[in-house]
């Protein structure tokens, strides 16, 4: 099968960004047996665009796009593609929904022309987008196969991976698998580092990073023509990995680490309560999105000022006097606090500067305590995170999430 990328976007014609995109994607057909004979690069321009679409049609028969999938006018890939194949633009409900999700999930107001981007050619397979709004498709049309993803390097190379990928292989008879191993608490380069020479020398399972906020992800892919292939060829490689990365690792199951976390409290037992100023109940709500957990969650306090910290969590006036809200001391009496009016086996406390405003230069933005307390241990973890105010909230709970992961593991925070 032939396959022709075209990168969409007036930014790679002036030189602005490289097409990584069709270097990424042409990297990967070949493990599929798909061969790209052509990447083309078109600006945001309708007639061009339409010419350079119709002319990978004559002569290809997979055509992967790439960007002006977004919410504003320039971004006009699915009304270009709608023409061709005359199909119009219909809107999907599940789509929109996620889209009105994600917006929610980061805290923005999702603008009217957002609606555009749950648009799509009618027939149109929807791809997902975890990582941002604009989801793509898939479009079966006469023998040609026509497929549109987002211009973002780090929302297109997941989709491609993990729905394009598969989905062109099933259609050459190839068959992939693939192991996901997620992390948390070591950085993408450093991750890299560590399996640098794994990723040069493989070819087969290939090997992957992604990374999002606080976590890297891993993928190893095999190619295998019979079923019980896979394993023997995914089995060196994981263990190698695994063998590397250690505690750092919390699933290779693809699980979210808030689950992990969920499981391990369910099957150790453990009761759990919460006391958080910084995230304003995010770790509480993570907790409580996992079906079962009231066994052993027994509740949280949201205490955002001096005053809530001492009426209900029992902090003294003297350490918010002598070392502030934001301290190991405070941290601690919020946890020991929270516990005493629960009686949990731990509890859990976080308290820090999300920013933007409120830093000094003894406490910066980012500065984070993190205390967990059982009825004979005290422990307290000084984060300094980065980001901005969303960045430093989410990466706190996640920080705060695996502090309880290690304590129930046993491993040293
Ligand atoms: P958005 O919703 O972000 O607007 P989009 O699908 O409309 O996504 P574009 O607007 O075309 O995509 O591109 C958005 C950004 O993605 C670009 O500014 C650039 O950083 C990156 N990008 C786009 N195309 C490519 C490419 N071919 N190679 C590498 N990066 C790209
Ligand atoms: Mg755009």
């Amino acid at each position: 099968m032939v396959a022709e990328i075209i990168a969409i976007g007036t930014e790679l014609l002036m030189g602005q960004i490289a097409n990584t995109n069709a270097q990424y994607i042409s990297g990967r057909l070949p493990d599929i047996g798909v061969y790209a004979y052509y990447h083309t690069v078109v600006g945001d321009n309708r007639e061009r665009m339409i010419a350079c679409i119709k002319n990978a049609l004559s002569r290809a028969d997979i055509i992967i796009t790439t960007g002006g999938l977004g919410p504003t006018q320039d971004d006009i890939t699915r009304e270009a593609v709608s023409e061709i194949l005359e199909k119009p633009l219909v809107s999907d409900a599940r789509c929109l929904a996620d889209i009105e999700a994600f917006f929610k999930r980061i805290g923005r107001e999702m603008t009217s022309n957002n609606i555009k981007q749950a648009m799509f050619p009618e027939g149109a397979v929807i791809v997902k987008n975890p990582n941002g709004t604009a989801p793509g498709c898939i479009i079966e049309h006469r023998d040609k196969t026509i497929i549109m993803l987002p211009g973002p390097p780090n929302e297109m190379k997941p989709m491609f991976d993990n729905f394009i990928m598969p989905y062109l292989a099933k259609k050459g008879d190839l068959k992939l698998k693939s192991v996901y191993i997620r992390t948390f608490g070591i950085g993408e380069s450093a991750l890299e580092d560590a399996i640098e020479d794994l990723v040069s020398k493989q070819k087969n399972p290939t090997i992957a990073t992604y990374a999002s906020v606080g976590q890297v992800t891993v993928r190893i892919t095999a190619r295998y023509s019979e079923e019980e292939k896979a394993d023997d060829i995914l089995k060196p490689v994981t263990d190698e990995i695994m063998k590397r990365l250690g505690d750092k690792i919390y699933s290779e199951e693809n699980k979210e680490l808030y689950e992990v976390v969920c499981e391990l409290l369910l099957k150790k037992k453990t009761t759990v309560s919460l006391a958080e100023s910084c995230t304003g109940g995010m770790i509480s709500a993570c907790l409580t999105d996992y079906p079962g957990i009231s066994e052993v969650y027994l509740g949280g306090v949201n205490a955002y000022s001096n005053e809530m910290k001492m009426n209900l969590l029992g902090v003294s006036e003297k350490t918010l006097d002598r070392y502030g809200a934001v301290s190991e001391a405070c941290a601690v009496e919020m946890a020991k606090g929270i516990q005493n009016r629960t009686n949990s086996d731990i509890a859990l406390s976080v308290t820090g500067i999300a920013g933007p405003g409120g830093g000094t230069k003894d406490k910066p933005v980012g500065l984070v305590y993190v205390s967990l307390v059982t009825k004979c241990d005290v422990w307290v973890k000084r984060l300094n995170l980065w980001g901005d105010r969303s960045r430093i909230r989410a990466n706190t709970t996640l920080h705060a999430l695996d502090m309880i992961r290690r304590y129930l593991s046993g491993l040293e925070f």
